[in-house]
């Protein structure tokens, strides 16, 4: 890709992409629970795959705000499709931020050169929301590391070329911490489940992976061992940026298709929907929640382009576009009567792919724990709130 792409460039191309590439399959997909693999070869071979990647890795060098305005773009076709870029980028975070040269060059560069997945394993069975309390476990040895445990909902695992893994290590049979593990997916005793069934999402693929006596070399630690928590947080806030991202592009979507649908729709004979006060009144308030939502994304990804601390306002900007994301769609639905319901309207497709946007990435809950954590120390601090 050419050096020069402005953002509305960008915008642009990612948007062309989604209507002219990705629409004409998001409904197949989606029935078919099928993993779209000609069109992210595509994506790949157009820059676009790993556009958020430094250049010098191999990527386009996307900046955080064109990152989130892209990820916003493709959302509004489709968000399971979408998610194989944000995994892909989020995965491989650890290694962008805190790899050595030489893993940069083996998990990143390579990856991208072969147009191969990366899949990230953090959650597990018995821990979701407390990350913290890993038990997958990594044990140094004479030759490296021995890996045991499991992960579940790795997104893009199916078809995952190396899984980034958070386990909690033990060196020297004294300190414990987390860590981050780059294992590729042909390491023996890695062994990858079945896609799991559900009702957003479809065409991303979540299956459990479980790794039995993985013996890794050195160079699979990313970052020191036990200082995995900071790598955390970091790699959370970004992908937190696509959660908000995708969340106003979902409402956006909802909103212009909607205008056309109100603008149509006659219930009774001489009144369309948008002569309804309710129906202005509800779509009006839901383009001001967009804005604010944009706001707020923008504020985080002005802050991360420039190399400050933006996690408690990604956790706000995912908390925010998330929620309001369940809510519109749920609205919007109730706004197309029975077509709402129906699968050939596109509408309960974005409806039930909302839905799982307040649950990933650190649910709504968590993000106001986030919140609520940073807010009190501002209380007492000079600035105050
Ligand atoms: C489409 C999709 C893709 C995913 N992709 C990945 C992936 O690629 N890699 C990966 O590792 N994971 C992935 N996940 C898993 C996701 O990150 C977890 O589902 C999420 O972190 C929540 O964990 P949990 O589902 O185990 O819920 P739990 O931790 O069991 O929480 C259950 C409920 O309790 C609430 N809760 C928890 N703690 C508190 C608290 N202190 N106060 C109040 N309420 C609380 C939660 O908000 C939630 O509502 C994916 C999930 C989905 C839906």
């Amino acid at each position: 890709m050419e050096e020069t792409r402005s953002r509305s460039e960008w915008q642009r191309t990612f948007r062309t992409f989604a209507e002219e590439v990705m629409a004409p399959h998001v409904r197949r997909c989606d029935e078919e629970r099928a993993f779209p693999t000609a069109i992210h070869e595509r994506a790949a071979a157009e820059g676009i795959l790993n556009a958020a990647f430094p250049e010098e890795l191999g990527g386009s060098g996307l900046s955080c705000t064109e990152f989130g305005q892209v990820i916003g773009e493709l959302s509004a076709v489709c968000p399971g499709m979408t998610w194989t870029l944000v995994f892909n980028r989020g995965a491989l975070h650890p290694v962008v931020a805190a790899g050595t040269p030489e893993q940069k060059e083996l998990f990143v560069t390579r990856l991208l050169k072969d147009n191969g997945y990366a899949a990230l394993g953090l959650t597990e069975p018995e821990n979701g929301s407390n990350l913290l309390a890993a038990t997958t476990r990594a044990v140094r040895t004479d030759s490296g590391w021995l890996l045991n445990g499991g992960k579940c909902m790795s997104g893009n695992g199916t078809v995952a070329d190396v899984f980034v893994v958070l386990a909690n290590t033990v060196v020297d049979n004294r300190k414990r911490g987390l860590s981050f593990f780059a294992v590729p997916r042909d390491s023996p005793g890695v062994t990858v489940g079945e896609d799991i069934e559900k009702a957003a999402f479809r065409c991303l693929p979540t299956p459990s992976v479980t790794f039995r006596d993985v013996a890794l070399e050195p160079i699979s630690l990313i970052g020191r061992a036990g200082d995995g928590e900071i790598l955390l947080n970091e790699l959370l806030a970004t992908i937190r940026i696509g959660g908000a991202a995708c969340g106003t592009g979902i409402v956006a979507a909802m909103l212009k298709d909607a205008l056309a649908w109100v603008g149509e729709r006659r219930v009774y004979p001489d009144d369309r929907l948008d002569t309804l006060s309710h129906v202005r009144l509800t779509l009006g308030r839901l383009y001001v929640e967009l804005c604010a939502a944009r706001e707020l994304l923008e504020r985080a990804t002005a802050l991360a382009d420039r190399g400050l601390p933006f996690g408690k306002e990604s956790s706000m900007a995912k908390y925010y576009a998330t929620e309001l994301a369940v809510r519109a769609s749920n609205e919007i639905l109730q706004l197309y009567g029975w077509r709402g319901i129906a699968a050939d309207h596109g509408v309960e497709k974005r409806w039930r792919d909302a839905r799982a946007l307040t649950i990933f990435e650190g649910s709504s809950e968590i993000q106001l724990l986030n919140v609520f954590r940073e807010m009190r120390r501002a209380a007492t601090g000079e600035g105050g709130l």
